[in-house]
């Protein structure tokens, strides 16, 4: 069995597609969960449909668990990651392996294999799969677009994160695939709604604060925005790296309201290092640069606490130079 963490991107789904077809052509019996719905944007990808979803068919997902001898987690470290799933996972007695490459890992599996230095889970699995695989590409075209969109929804078709020459080298085994990039990049990219769009314009006009002294930008969502706007799972996808194009910011935050809690998200560019900041202060996690959380408060209240812990950690946000 596959499973990924919760509210699913592109190397979550990518890296479990990836998996799933390799293990699928070796003759495997192999099952795919993921927590809860995954981003709309990635609905076309060849094999998601096999993918359980926890919270629609619970009887299942628990059965497919129960029944599983070995339980691969994909692109988390965490078991907090694994939503409503968590606990029937952490009683099952099969055995576990993690495939990731966030820091600030907290061990629950029999095995770990993370590598904080890659710029995707999607981009790690293929080095694992290319060596299991007798040290030859796994040449199939649905294989090649789901480490394709990994490693372009991680680093934002390489605009940031940790991708290298080894990453170009993967991406050369990929198109030597013969997937069409192009293509890819349209279904993952420019393949929002109007309603997203005016959601994005009204974010950065109506939603954004400024404040200079911390170097740094936030974006509000409210619940009734995103009714207003016709919200769908990944429309908010991207909106948090944008204030960094500001060139005297550093820091940007988005806040979504969700049900009874907050979503958070951060980047930085330099050195200051969201991740810690995240778990600090809103129990979250992620990389140095773009790390996230939850918080279990009301908006306002969330914004609040951002604000009080930003004012602790002037010393670090103003001490950058630039
Ligand atoms: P995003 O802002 O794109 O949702 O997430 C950015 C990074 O932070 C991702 O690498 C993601 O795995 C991590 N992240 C997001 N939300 C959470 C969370 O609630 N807990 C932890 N530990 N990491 C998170
Ligand atoms: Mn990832």
């Amino acid at each position: 069995m596959l499973i990924c963490h919760i509210n699913p991107d592109g190397d979550a789904v990518g890296s479990q597609l990836a998996m799933y077809h390799y293990l699928v052509s070796k003759g495997r019996n192999v099952d795919m969960l993921s927590p809860n719905y995954f981003q709309e944007f990635l609905k076309w990808m060849n094999g998601v449909e096999k993918i359980n979803i926890f919270i629609k068919d619970r009887a299942l997902c628990k059965d497919i668990i129960k029944r599983s001898d070995l339980i691969i987690m994909l692109d988390f470290n965490q078991s907090g990651r694994l939503g409503e799933a968590e606990k029937y996972v952490l009683a099952s007695g099969a055995y576990k392996i993690i495939i990731d490459h966030h820091q600030d890992i907290v061990p629950f599996t029999d095995l770990v294999i993370s590598d904080t230095s890659r710029c995707s889970t999607s981009e790690l699995l293929h080095d694992i799969i290319t060596e299991l695989n007798g040290g030859k590409r796994f040449d199939y075209t649905a294989y090649a677009e789901a480490v394709y969109v990994g490693i372009i929804t991680d680093t934002g078709n390489f605009e940031h994160g940790t991708y290298n020459g080894n990453t170009f080298r993967i991406i050369a085994d990929l198109l030597d695939s013969g997937i069409d990039k192009d293509r890819i990049y349209n279904l993952v990219f420019n393949n929002f709604s109007e309603s997203r769009m005016r959601l994005k314009g009204y974010a950065l006009n109506e939603r954004m604060t400024i404040l200079p002294e911390f170097r740094t930008a936030y974006i509000c969502l409210t619940l009734d925005d995103m009714k207003r706007y016709d919200y769908r799972k990944g429309d908010t996808e991207g909106f948090v790296n944008m204030p960094l194009s500001i060139s005297n910011i550093d820091i940007s935050a988005l806040f979504v309201e969700k049900d009874g809690f907050v979503k958070l998200s951060f980047r930085s560019k330099g050195d200051f290092p969201v991740n810690e900041f995240a778990r600090k202060y809103f129990g979250g996690g992620g990389h140095k640069n773009a790390a996230g959380g939850e918080y279990y408060e009301s908006l306002d209240c969330t914004v609040n606490h951002f604000l009080e812990s930003l004012r602790k950690e002037s010393d670090r946000i103003t001490r950058q130079d630039k």
